[in-house]
């Protein structure tokens, strides 16, 4: 993946280039909220867009923020207002922040046209409107009449081509990437362009069918694949094994056995676990380790086992790229964290260049300490993004950001 032809708000910045100007910033304010009180659950999301931030707000310029939140369904939009995420952010920076009672019309309009250098407004929720997700040139119009600049910094939906990522930036000549944005693009490009080798992918998670064609396109690239989590559980029964009460995708049997065998083809070695973590329920309070050739009947593997962590872990230390997506089993519950949390600490003390994504995975790293977050090259913020980026798709918002682009810009 090249960045050419994709500038940087720094760049825009240059010469007083955003002073007193309307700048819109795309962010992704799409953070996790606490189902009964409606509480921020995970902040990352916020702090992560404050380096641009503040390079808009140092330059002068009137900043217009943008996001979507969750998934409103039509003329539903109780528990879904950016107002909690535009408070937090005024939390972390001391900066006043004027929550706009809409994200087109009047309203924001006149907000706007207050604005001072260096102050800003956050738009109500993009998804507030259908039209957002259905990328309509109308809506995205609207949007294009409330400024000058676009700069986008929300990863988490460049996959997605909806309005305000993919029409809106086609309508308006000085556009750019945000800070988080390109680090996250220069960092994913590092798996993507030559990665230094050996290279070692770590995958895992709930579901083979989910990883299909990332499984697919690292197997192009990797030298060692390592799976565990419960989509390991799919590949040990192809292998034969028994797997007792484990969660398997009975229907990917094959699939699993034709990607061993194109492993094999490709001369990139698969990991597999050796032991595992077995219970006889998801809710249990301990777990027990065993041979993947003596799970018990009536037990279901739920993390792997301290073989498999010294199994991985080795692979991993030996690396000069690390890729990895998807916990190594159900960390969210205790007794099985310490598979994910065990990879998560070898790998951030690994020496290779070290990137997590997927947002479970993510969460989890978080979760296994802060020295442990620090201690990656990078942890994305997108979870679908990173995704499509490995499996070497094109991301729309990525795309729309090119000078090569919209013709009919103005
Ligand atoms: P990501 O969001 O990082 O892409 P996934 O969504 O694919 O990851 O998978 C995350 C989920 O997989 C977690 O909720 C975790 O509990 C679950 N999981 C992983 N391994 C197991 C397992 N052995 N048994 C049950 N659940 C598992
Ligand atoms: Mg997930």
């Amino acid at each position: 993946m090249k960045l050419t032809g994709i500038r940087s708000i720094e760049d825009l910045a240059k010469d007083g280039g955003l002073a007193n100007k309307r700048v819109f910033i795309r962010v992704d304010y799409n953070v996790p909220l606490d189902k009964k009180t409606g509480a921020i659950t995970d902040d990352a999301r916020i702090r992560e867009s404050l380096p641009t931030l503040k390079v808009a707000v140092d330059a002068g310029a009137k900043v217009i923020l943008a996001s979507h939140l969750g998934r409103p369904k039509p003329g539903k939009k109780e528990g879904l207002s950016l107002e909690p995420a535009g408070a937090r952010l005024a939390e972390l920076t001391g900066y006043e922040v004027h929550l706009t009672d809409d994200c087109i019309g009047d309203g924001p309009k006149k907000v706007i046209h207050d604005l001072r250098a260096g102050q800003i407004c956050l738009l109500e929720n993009l998804r507030f409107y259908e039209e957002e997700e259905k990328d309509d040139e109308n809506f995205a119009r609207q949007l294009a009449e409330l400024t000058d600049i676009y700069v986008d910094d929300a990863f988490g939906a460049a996959h997605r081509a909806h309005a305000s990522v993919h029409a809106l930036p086609r309508m308006i000549r000085d556009r750019a990437a945000g800070l988080l944005m390109l680090k996250e693009l220069r960092s994913l490009a590092r798996l993507l362009d030559r990665p230094e080798k050996p290279y070692v992918a770590v995958l895992g998670g709930a579901k083979v069918s989910d990883k299909i064609a990332v499984v697919e396109s690292l197997l192009n690239v990797v030298d060692t694949l390592c799976i565990g989590g419960a989509m390991a559980n799919t590949f040990l029964a192809a292998q034969g094994k028994k797997v007792a009460a484990s969660k398997i995708e009975d229907d990917k049997l094959p699939l699993a056995r034709t990607i061993l065998q194109k492993a094999r083809d490709r001369g990139a070695s698969v990991l597999l676990p050796v032991d595992v973590v077995v219970a006889k329920s998801l809710d249990a309070e301990s777990g027990t380790a065993v041979s993947v050739d003596a799970i018990p009947d009536g037990t279901m593997a739920l993390d792997i086992g301290p073989k498999t962590v010294e199994l991985f872990g080795s692979a991993i230390e030996r690396a000069k790229t690390v890729f990895w997506n998807g916990p190594m089993g159900l960390f969210e519950s205790k007794p099985f964290s310490n598979g994910t949390f065990e990879i998560a600490r070898i790998m951030s003390r690994a020496e290779g260049f070290t990137v997590v994504g997927g947002g479970d995975s993510a969460a989890a790293v978080r979760a296994a300490g802060d020295d442990i977050a620090k201690g990656m090259d990078h942890i994305s913020t997108g979870g679908g993004a990173a995704l499509e980026l490995i499996e070497g798709r094109k991301l729309p918002g990525v795309e729309a950001l090119r000078s090569s682009v919209g013709e009919e810009a103005s």
